[in-house]
Order: C-alpha cells, then sequence, then structure tokens
C-alpha cells in the first residue's frame, strides 16, 4: 500500500484538493497500485445519495483474503502476522507468520465448506480474542460467506436477536473464554440463545477453558477434529467487489442496533488506505489496536488494514486492569509494539489509577498513539500524550463510525499538528461538511452544526442488513443528498474539526445548542472528577436545563459535595459561560456504558426526566447495576 507523498501541512491541503476535485481519479490509482484483483472495475463510483445506492469498483472481482494473506507469502512468509497475548501473562505468546495463518485459514475455509456453508451464507462468530476469531473471520471472507461477529460479552437475548436478525446458518464459539481473572462460559450463553434461533442448523465450538460443556447431538462439534481432518488447499471464491463481507451491529449507543453491511471491495481500499496513512504504518512495525474484533474497530484494523498491508498485528486476549494496571505498558514493552491504538475509556480508566504503573515502563518503542469511539476530553489527552506518548508520539484523535468502514478525519502523524480534543482534519478523499438547522451547508470556519459527508468514500456501508428503507431514513433523508453522520462538530479558525456529540444528545438551553462533549470536557478539568456524563431535563424557564453526573476520583479531599458542585459550576462557567452551568449535579461511582465503554446518555436523560418506565433497548448495557444506583441516589 502506498503512503501518502506527504511532508507538511501545505502538501496535505494539496493532495486534498486533488482528492476532492477528482474524486474518481484520487481513488482509482489506489485501487489499481496496491492490489490484486482477478479483473478490475468498469466504472470506479456509481452513486445516487437521494435513494442511499452506493457502488465502488463497479464489476470488479477480487477476494480480500487473497489480499490480506496470499500475496504477502512469497517475499513475507516466515513474518508474524499475528502474535497473539493470552489473557494470562504466564501463557506463553504465539506468534502466527503469514505461512501459518494461510494454512490455518485455508483449512478453515475447506470446514466451513463441507458443513454446508455457502457463498452469500450468515455465519455468526461469537468468539474471545483469541488467534480462532481472526481465523473463522478471514475463513468465512475466503469462501464468500457473510460473517457476522458478535462480541463476546453479550448475553443471550442479544446474540438471539442478532442471529435472527441476520439469519444465520451456523454459528462459531468456543468452550469459555478467559477475561482478567473471570472465566465466562460462552457455550452456555450460545445454548440458552439458540433456544430461540430455528435458523441455526450447526455450532463448531474452538476448545480454549477446557470448561465442561453441553454438546448438543446432531447440532454441535467440536472444531478441531474437523480441523485436522480438512486439507489446506484452498481456493479462494471470486467475489463481486459488491459482494457483501460481513455484517456488523453498532454499538447501540442510541437505540436498536443496526445491522450495518459493508462489501468487499470500497471496504478493503478504504481500511488498508487508512491503516497504512493513519497510522504510518512501516514494514517492521508492530500494531497494536486493544479493541475486541467485535467491533468495527477491530475488524477494521486489528483484521483487515493490518493484514492487507501484510502488517504484524497483536490480539490481546485480556483487559487492562489484569493482572494489574500496567498490562497495556507491559505488553508494548514485551512485544516491542510501535503503534498503539485504544478508546478513552481505557485511557481514563488507566488515568484514574497510579502513575507508577505506566511509568515503570519505557514506551520509546512507540512512535504513534492513537484514540477511537468517543470524544476524547483534554484531561485524557494530555495524560495520553504526556505519559504513554512522551509528548514525542502524535496523538490520532480518529473519528470514524461503524458505517463509515475506516477512519475519516484524523491527523496524518508527522505532517497535521495535533490540537487536543480535536480530530483535525478530514482524509484525502473524504469531504465533510457542517449542515445548519435549515438545511443549509455553512461555510467558513469557527462554525458548528450537523457532520455531513457530501460524497461517497469506498469504506461507507451499503445498507443495514434487510431494511434498506431504514438505512436510507438514518442516514440519507435529514440532509437529502448527504451522509449525515449523526454527530455535531464545530470547525476552528483554522478548519479543524471537533466532534461536539451526538446530535441526539445537544441540549438546547434558553435557546442556546450546547453540544456534550465540551461540557463534560471542562467539568473533567476540576481535580476531584474522574470522570462525567450531562444531559438535559425539562425546565419551566430555559426550556431545558443541565443535569450533571459526576465520577470523582479515589481521593478523600473534596467530601463537601456542596462546595464541589460549586467549583465544578465555576470551572464550566470560566470554560464554556454561565449559560452551560449545571441545575444538578449527581455525584455517581459509574456510568451506564455500551459494551464497548461508551456512555449511554439516553438512559441517563430518562433517569434525569425521572421516566423509568421505557430505557428502549438496553441488551447492549454493559452495567445494568448502575442504573438501579443512580436511579435509587437521584437528586
Ligand atoms: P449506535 O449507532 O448504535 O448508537 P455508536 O454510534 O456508538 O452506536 P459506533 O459506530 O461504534 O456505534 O460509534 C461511532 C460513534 O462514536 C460516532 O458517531 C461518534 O459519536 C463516536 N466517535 C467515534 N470516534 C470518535 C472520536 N474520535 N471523537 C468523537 N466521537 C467519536
Ligand atoms: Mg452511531
Amino acid at each position: 500500500m502506498s503512503r501518502y507523498k506527504i511532508n507538511n501541512l501545505e502538501e496535505y491541503f494539496k493532495e486534498y484538493k486533488k482528492s476532492v476535485r477528482e474524486p474518481r481519479k484520487f481513488w482509482d490509482k489506489i485501487a489499481s497500485e496496491n492490489f490484486t484483483w482477478y479483473q478490475e472495475w468498469d466504472k470506479v463510483v456509481d452513486f445516487n445519495m437521494a435513494e442511499a445506492e452506493i457502488k465502488w469498483f463497479v464489476d470488479a472481482k477480487v477476494n480480500i483474503t487473497k489480499n490480506c494473506i496470499d500475496r504477502h507469502l512469497a517475499k513475507k512468509g516466515d513474518k508474524t502476522a499475528i502474535i497473539f497475548e493470552p489473557n494470562d501473562p504466564s501463557e506463553e505468546a504465539l506468534h502466527i507468520s503469514y505461512t501459518e495463518l494461510h494454512q490455518r485459514v485455508c483449512k478453515m475455509a475447506n470446514v466451513l465448506r463441507e458443513q454446508g456453508i455457502e457463498k452469500g451464507d450468515r455465519v455468526c462468530i461469537y468468539l474471545p480474542m483469541i488467534p480462532e476469531l481472526a481465523i473463522t473471520t478471514l475463513a468465512c471472507a475466503r469462501i464468500g460467506a457473510i460473517h457476522s461477529v458478535v462480541f463476546a460479552g453479550f448475553s443471550a437475548s442479544a446474540v438471539a436477536t442478532r442471529i435472527n436478525d441476520s439469519d444465520c446458518k451456523m454459528v462459531i464459539t468456543s468452550d469459555g473464554g478467559y477475561r482478567g481473572n473471570k472465566t465466562i462460559d460462552l457455550k452456555g450463553i450460545i445454548d440458552e440463545a439458540l433456544v430461540n434461533t430455528p435458523c441455526v442448523a450447526n455450532v463448531l465450538v474452538v476448545k480454549r477453558t477446557n470448561s465442561t460443556i453441553n454438546m448438543q447431538e446432531g447440532r454441535d462439534q467440536w472444531l478441531q477434529p474437523l480441523l485436522d481432518a480438512a486439507s489446506d488447499n484452498n481456493t479462494a471464491e471470486i467475489m463481486d467487489a459488491e459482494d457483501p463481507l460481513f455484517i456488523l451491529y453498532t454499538s447501540g449507543s442510541t437505540g436498536k442496533p443496526k445491522g450495518m453491511v459493508h462489501t468487499t471491495a470500497g471496504y478493503m481500499v478504504y481500511t488498508a488506505y487508512t491503516f497504512k496513512n493513519v497510522f504510518n504504518y512501516e514494514d517492521n512495525d508492530i500494531f497494536w489496536c486493544t479493541a475486541d474484533i467485535g467491533w468495527i474497530t477491530g475488524h477494521s484494523y486489528i483484521l483487515y488494514g493490518p493484514l492487507l498491508n501484510g502488517a504484524t498485528t497483536v490480539i490481546f486476549e485480556g483487559v487492562p486492569s489484569y493482572p494489574d494496571y500496567s498490562r497495556f505498558w507491559e505488553v508494548i514493552v514485551k512485544h516491542k509494539v510501535t503503534q498503539f491504538y485504544t478508546a478513552p475509556t481505557a485511557i481514563r480508566a488507566l488515568a484514574k489509577e497510579s502513575l507508577d504503573f505506566v511509568q515503570k515502563y519505557q514506551l520509546d518503542t512507540l512512535k504513534v498513539i492513537g484514540s477511537v469511539g468517543e470524544p476524547i476530553n483534554e484531561e485524557a489527552w494530555h495524560w495520553y500524550n504526556d505519559h504513554v506518548g512522551d509528548k514525542r508520539c502524535p496523538v490520532v484523535d480518529t473519528w470514524w463510525q461503524t458505517e463509515t468502514g475506516g477512519i475519516m478525519i484524523s491527523p496524518i502523524p508527522f505532517v497535521t499538528p495535533t490540537k487536543p480534543t480535536y480530530a483535525t482534519l478530514p482524509l484525502p478523499g473524504i469531504q465533510p461538511v457542517l449542515m445548519d438547522e435549515k438545511r443549509n451547508e455553512i461555510e467558513g470556519n469557527q462554525v458548528v452544526g450537523s457532520l455531513c459527508i457530501k460524497y461517497p468514500w469506498p469504506g461507507i456501508a451499503r445498507t443495514i442488513w434487510g431494511d434498506h428503507k431504514r438505512y436510507k431514513e438514518t442516514y440519507f433523508t435529514a440532509f437529502p443528498g448527504k451522509y449525515f453522520t449523526g454527530d455535531g462538530a464545530l470547525r476552528d479558525e483554522v478548519g479543524y474539526y471537533r466532534i461536539t456529540g451526538r446530535v441526539d444528545d445537544v441540549v438546547i438551553v434558553s435557546g442556546h445548542n450546547l453540544g456534550t462533549a465540551p461540557i463534560e470536557d471542562a467539568i473533567n478539568e476540576h481535580p476531584a472528577v474522574a470522570e462525567s456524563a450531562i444531559v438535559g431535563f425539562p425546565h419551566d424557564v430555559k426550556g431545558n436545563a443541565l443535569y450533571g453526573f459526576v465520577i470523582l476520583k479515589e481521593t478523600g479531599e473534596y467530601r463537601d459535595r456542596e462546595n464541589l458542585s460549586k467549583e465544578i459550576n465555576q470551572q464550566v462557567s470560566n470554560q464554556i459561560g454561565p449559560i452551560a452551568k449545571l441545575d444538578k449535579i449527581q455525584f455517581v461511582s459509574g456510568l451506564p456504558k455500551t459494551r464497548s465503554g461508551k456512555i449511554m446518555r439516553r438512559i441517563l436523560r430518562k433517569i434525569a426526566e425521572g421516566d423509568y418506565s421505557n430505557f428502549g433497548d438496553t441488551s447492549t448495557l454493559l452495567n445494568p447495576e448502575i442504573v438501579e444506583e443512580i436511579k435509587n441516589g437521584k437528586i
């Protein structure tokens, strides 16, 4: 994969302008220079935004696993493709070479075919972060089966909903999974889920924990004996550019999860290109993204992006707090990680703990550090920059979504000067615009609006599985002709973007639109505060007022909550203005979060309004017990 030959901001702007003036030419060159195709395209892109119909590399034929694996074999066969770092640090890490990965994916692909899986069939993968998760996912792609990886932290009913929504024929799971000091009974969860999933005919079970499990006669089989009997010779399926590659459900922060469908060629081109450029990837780098493969971040930047570039990618089974809070840093040193990509929720959790955990380690192999998933507040940004990046590694605050397939707005390391809380500039090929309430494009800088993208890019999801109408309505109706992200953003005086939160979360106080991120950022600056979330609630005079939920750091100093509330409000007043002062502040021990670690503001909004009757879909909620605590402690 080629990298931009950009050395400074001026050159970036030149390249960017070219990509906007001639997007077809821009993507055509990237696609033809960096991949192996069975057949090239007739047309680079074909689209009708009003109908939400988008096609890239029309009529091209390709297989993504040929590009991820086979083509590297000649020169990089012995190179490590995957480093597996187990949950338990005393268990040996594994190094899987490209040659071994090829053999294992081919065997798995043959097993799938022997089990009756054909091109276009859906396979649900519910596995912990072990090599088999990568291998089975790639094996599906190899034979053209559509993978639907479901994060192995979801409950039985959440898995069942997802299996049924996409009519999966097969489930691949394991006898269990390790997470910190816990063992999770994944097969038990699948057994419970499958009571209500008539579409599933077969279950393949990977052995990981050696737990005693129930194997249902005629349905369940251990995977290993099937692999042992399978040939490692496999011909990849020839896929059309627009054949679906996978279905992936969004995090569910805002409502019913959506089964986003990504297709083959566009997703391949986009993840490879963004990986290479956003992480400044070079040949001998060791890349580590701490997300789970069950989220888009894991799909694009643990699996596809790195492998398409012939990189070495780390799969980490554990959690940042086990055996203690230095695990991330220990793994970076152990495997000489050069790029580290994680989420604000992890950064905040680690920043709450003693600095000794991170300062014990020399993180000098690191070159670039990244953040994704939520707005990163200023304090967390500085902590990350100072203590992990040593003020030496650019922090790439990458804004993107399940729907976008890959990173959209982000600094380019060593080119774009970073600015805390700013995702900065769009990547070449991406055309963001800010829209006002009257659906007009807002020109110029120092403006705020709804973030839309006005021209398609190869990685955009093509539909919601089984519900194109919902896809069109959700993303293409609010601002006709444009893709609406659902997020609000501001553009500063130099054109840098800052995501201010979801448009649905904006609170209108006395006629002023207030985004959640900047206010939470101000609250979090207070030395006693670890994390916070704000929502609006109805107010007679102001229309809406602000309600803040605040988690304190473990310090005993601030026992006087009343005084502390005043100080927090003073802080908000100084940084944002008196209009953003909170009417109510509730101190809590935790916040409701999705299983991917994001704050679920819609639940807090209900609590603030005193409406406990309808929390909507809570299947993606990580910590339901905290909801009870907050309800009971409501002021
Ligand atoms: P759902 O769509 O089901 O509500 P979700 O939006 O949380 O769930 P994802 O696709 O995983 O599901 O998350 C994308 C969203 O995460 C973005 O729309 C944005 O709100 C937020 N986000 C991601 N990265 C960043 C970032 N760097 N800065 C600010 N916000 C971010
Ligand atoms: Mg979303």
